[in-house]
């Protein structure tokens, strides 16, 4: 499974969950259209190789949905300027 659409903190095998520019919250899109938060991505990774389920077509920036979550776990996923909305 290929990994390369997956960001990694510098060398680690840490997956990142904010992109080095402006620091803004992203999740990663599987190759079926589903979201999935960084957590699960990493949950995947830490897995063997055989073993992972995910495929991961690309990572995307959320800017503003407060209701987006996670399709693995539910979690809602962090957006960038949409938090005051969710919180209130
Ligand atoms: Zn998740």
């Amino acid at each position: 499974m290929a990994t390369t659409n997956i960001l990694f903190v510098n060398d680690t095998k840490k997956v990142r969950k904010y992109c080095t520019l402006g620091g803004y919250p992203i999740f990663y899109v599987s190759d079926n259209g589903n979201a999935i938060c960084p957590d699960c991505v990493q949950e995947d990774q830490d897995l063997d190789k055989e073993e992972q389920e995910l495929c991961i077509t690309g990572h995307v920036v959320n800017w503003e949905d407060a209701s987006l979550f996670c399709d693995q776990c539910n979690k809602r996923i962090e957006s960038a300027y949409a938090e005051d909305e969710a919180t209130s």
